[in-house]
């Protein structure tokens, strides 16, 4: 028997309305680049993602027809964001600091018809001319078209036009179709440090659910009189679903456009009042060292913060919360679960761990979110014990996992009865609580153990000296592999090796001491910000560890 409640589909444009309609209080700041701000609220977001709709439908835009950005965290951005879904088609969101090949080949895999560019990254639009598929006819440019000289290849090779003439003189409201819920909403491609990117489409259900995950107090924790600032920007899976949650909760939001370094945040977070904020660990880091090098610079009223896309390092999490009182909250997640899977929330059986076991123990990403399905498997396909030590790989699944890739007729992802293989290594504890011990294909293979490089450079991030670390395997003519650290030291500092290598004692297993440091001044970094491990090994190839 079928229960008597209405079946409303869930969709983006709901979320649109429901703003508009009962959160006109909220406001949406963007900062621009030359640092004043612009304010809108949510119906005006809404009227102007309408106005969007009535112009790309005129332009012939369908259902499914998918619509690239190239563009940072600003209203603009939002209202292509709602706009496009809203009305049927799919936003696809695509990495500017990606390289220009890897931009070519995405936006022809999609079949993108529209690009959506930054009037700040004009320069990296210019640079894609040659690579833009032939369905790519129309660059809309967010700002002012003028900015693009009258002679650039661009404009002969499509139209060129700028987003506010798009918009005048449109109707500021559009019918929103009541389509499937399981309709694709955006596409968002995986970083593809090693191979070509793959697409991930999501749907207006998946979005909705995920965005209503992470609302909820033990995520993001975003109530309507809250001020919320996406520093993770939203050509990176969705900014992590906030454009959304906000939307949901009803809430304001900051957007810092492209002025990410800590002095421009510390200034938003303080003048709009901010009370929540999510980024990569490399953002907070910056900012932590930037508050510490002048005393007075101190929050009226600490923001919560939640870190992901890489393991948040205990020595980051321990500044912000003793010098700061800043409750970090570390989550993990990937392009393919939307990203959100788990965080580090508090339990019942932790509530009373004093602040150093905490800190100590947040260095794990936590537990599943209701909606998020997790088993682990070791490689002979056993589910692992959960006692802290065993691992194996993170396999997932619910309405917000990925079941495919976009244009791909297959994938070793995918284990076929319903799971989705992440490629993240783990160990799972007597709480349930995950710790991400390496990417597989990252792990180091040492005498038919496992190292993991992760925790490696994790206890090297806490070295006084130390400013950024990477650690691979390199060959070893007994052991396979062994590991290699790679060190960044801070600025105006020489640490020797051995203060370095000693520095693991009693902290890691003697065997998983790197034998060599190698001093860098910086290391290879992904379009996400992530040290790109892959250039690395190719790098270090010839190196023998003995
Ligand atoms: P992406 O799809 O580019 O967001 O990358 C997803 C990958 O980032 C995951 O599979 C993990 O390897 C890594 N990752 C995400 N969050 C964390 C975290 N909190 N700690 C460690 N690694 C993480």
């Amino acid at each position: 028997m079928l229960g008597l409640m209405q079946d409303r589909p869930l969709l983006i444009s709901a979320i649109l309305e429901h703003a508009a309609r009962n959160h006109f209080g909220a406001k949406i700041v963007s900062a621009r680049p030359d640092g004043s701000r612009v304010r809108h609220t949510w119906p005006q977001i809404a009227a102007r993602a309408a106005q969007l709709a009535h112009a790309l439908t005129k332009r012939g835009v369908s259902q499914g027809e998918r619509i690239a950005t190239l563009a940072w965290n600003e209203h603009r951005h939002l209202e292509v964001y709602y706009g496009v879904s809203s009305m049927g088609a799919v936003l696809h969101t695509v990495n500017p600091r990606l390289f220009a090949e890897q931009i070519g080949f995405i936006l022809a895999d999609a079949q993108d018809t529209h690009l959506f560019v930054d009037a700040t990254l004009l320069k990296v639009a210019e640079g894609l001319t040659e690579r833009l598929p032939p369905c790519l006819k129309t660059v809309v440019v967010l700002g002012t078209a003028a900015e693009l000289p009258a002679d650039s290849p661009l404009r002969a090779r499509c139209e060129v036009i700028d987003h506010e003439s798009l918009l005048a003189g449109q109707p500021e409201r559009f019918d929103w179709p009541d389509l499937d819920e399981r309709a694709a909403s955006s596409l968002c491609y995986t970083s593809g440090t090693t191979g070509d990117p793959k697409g991930v489409l999501y749907s207006h259900r998946s979005t909705l659910l995920h965005a209503m995950a992470v609302v909820q107090p033990d995520c993001f924790n975003i109530r309507a009189v809250d001020v919320v600032m996406p520093v993770v920007p939203m050509f990176h899976v969705n900014a992590w679903g906030m454009p959304y949650a906000a939307g949901i909760a009803g809430c304001s939001m900051v957007l810092p456009g492209p002025r990410l370094d800590p002095a421009s945040l510390f200034q938003l977070i303080e003048e709009e009042g901010v009370t929540g904020s999510a980024g990569v660990p490399t953002i907070w880091s910056a900012l932590l060292q930037w508050l510490r090098a002048d005393p007075t610079r101190k929050f009226a009223r600490p923001p919560r913060l939640a870190v992901g896309g890489t393991a948040l390092p205990t020595a980051v999490n321990a500044g912000f919360l003793k010098e700061y009182g800043i409750e970090i909250l570390h989550a993990w997640g990937m392009t393919e679960v939307s990203p959100v899977g788990s965080t580090g929330a508090r339990l019942p059986q932790n509530a009373d761990w004093d602040e150093d076991r905490f800190l100590d123990y947040a260095r794990k990403q936590g537990r599943p979110l209701f909606g998020v399905e997790m088993r682990v498997r070791d490689d002979k396909g056993q589910d692992i014990a959960h006692d802290g030590t065993a691992f194996g790989e993170l396999e997932v699944r619910g309405p917000w996992v990925a079941s495919a890739y976009f244009n791909r007729a297959s994938d070793d992802a995918f284990t076929g009865d319903g799971w989705f293989r992440t490629g993240d290594v783990v160990t799972v504890d007597e709480l349930g609580c995950i710790e991400i011990v390496d990417r597989a294909k990252d792990v180091i293979k040492s005498g038919g153990e496992w190292i993991s490089s992760i925790t490696l450079e994790n206890v090297i991030l806490g070295h006084p000296d130390v400013a950024q670390a990477a650690v691979i395997g390199i060959r070893h003519s007994k052991w396979d592999e062994r590991p290699l650290l790679l060190v960044v030291p801070k600025e105006g500092r020489t640490p020797g090796a051995e203060s370095i290598l000693r520095f693991y004692e009693g902290k890691v297993a003697k065997w998983w001491i790197p034998d060599q440091v190698e001093f860098v001044d910086k290391l290879p970094m992904t379009a996400t910000g992530k040290i790109w491990k892959a250039e690395l090994k190719t790098q270090y190839r010839d190196r023998v560890a003995g």
